[in-house]
């Protein structure tokens, strides 16, 4: 019903940005090879997100926004394993159920493209519109329906810093992936696509910037960590500058992060944090299950060997340019 899917709403959807997660995260489930994200108003007002995947038949797309349908393929062990993206049916659903959404798609070789609306969870007919291959879909007028939750929102800046962010670590973890993402009046960046991963850093933070960064990487039986850190004149302190992977998953963990710093600070005096892009890669038994996949945050079955291993690798990094 339309009130269930309100209360699930209430889970996935909290502000503008946890919308573009869910719907850059099906873009890129679909293959997709560029991504467009385009905010109005912080994300409050509008979201669209365009893709050149392998778009939606027309069963699909009507089954699309029906809770727990979800046209991928979930084992019982993906419940557990970091890999998983998604919420298993449930994303679009209930960004339907508090927004004004409409869906456009079309597969290769389809006569045309199928256009859905669907607002306050109520879907009109399907209809046939011009559209190139892949799926595009815009959200507008977030928690319309739900004032109460409107009233939780922040300012349109911090909410589109919030959607930028989560679009910045999609491209992140995605370089070979096509990213631009911008208000309706400017682009605020574009990554090529070209699969380098200074390119993209690059995009995000400016081409000085990104040719500064040190190149940390480092192997043991169980891990293998890869990515750039900040010179130390390069002091950049904030948090949103701190972008961890594991699996090729952006995730948070303060451990982690601790250690980058502590890595850090055991070479050299440096107050402020260093900008950092730090992917791990591990067996995925190696991470606690105990945390809901959902969550952006990550726990390890053996965390000290974690976090000594990733500060040994952004020593050992500092120590080659120190030398
Ligand atoms: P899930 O991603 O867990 O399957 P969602 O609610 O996010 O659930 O999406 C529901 C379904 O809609 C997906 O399973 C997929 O079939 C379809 N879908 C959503 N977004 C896209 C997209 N960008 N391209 C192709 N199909 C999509
Ligand atoms: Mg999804």
């Amino acid at each position: 019903t339309s009130l269930a899917n309100q209360i699930a709403a209430g889970e996935v959807v909290v502000r503008p940005a946890s919308c573009v997660k869910e719907l850059v995260e099906n873009s890129l489930d679909a293959g997709a090879k560029r991504i467009s994200v385009t905010l109005t108003e912080g994300g409050i007002a509008g979201i669209l997100v365009q893709d050149d995947g392998v778009g939606m038949d027309e069963a699909d797309a009507q089954l699309a926004f029906a809770r727990h349908a979800s046209s991928k393929v979930y084992e019982e062990r993906d419940l557990t394993r970091i890999r998983t993206l998604g919420f298993r049916g449930e994303a679009l659903a209930s960004i339907a159920a508090v927004a004004r959404v409409t869906l456009t798609t079309r597969q290769a070789g389809a006569d045309a493209a199928l256009e859905i609306k669907v607002a306050g969870g109520e879907m009109a007919p399907i209809r046939h519109v011009g559209a190139a291959v892949g799926t595009s879909i815009e959200v507008r007028d977030l928690f319309y329906n739900t004032p109460a939750r409107l009233k939780y929102l922040r300012s349109v800046q911090t909410e589109q810093a919030k959607s930028v962010e989560i679009v910045q670590r999609a491209a992140l973890s995605r370089p070979d992936v096509a990213f631009s993402c911008q208000t309706e009046h400017h682009v605020l960046f574009q990554t090529p696509g070209n699969g380098d991963m200074r390119t993209v850093l690059a995009s995000l933070y400016g081409v000085g910037e990104a040719k500064q960064l040190l190149a940390v990487t480092g192997e043991t039986n169980d891990y293998v960590v890869k990515g750039y850190i900040g010179r130390p004149t390069q002091g950049r302190a904030s948090r949103s500058h701190a972008h961890l992977f594991v699996n090729g998953r952006p995730v948070r963990n303060i451990a982690v992060h601790q250690a980058v710093i502590r890595g850090y600070k055991n070479r050299l005096m440096v107050g402020k944090q260093p900008m950092y892009a730090i992917y791990i890669e591990m067996d995925p038994s190696l991470i606690d299950v105990n945390v809901h996949p959902h969550k952006e945050e990550v726990r390890f079955s053996e965390e000290g060997d974690v976090t000594r291993f990733v500060a040994e690798a952004i020593a050992a990094a500092l120590d080659e340019t120190l030398l």
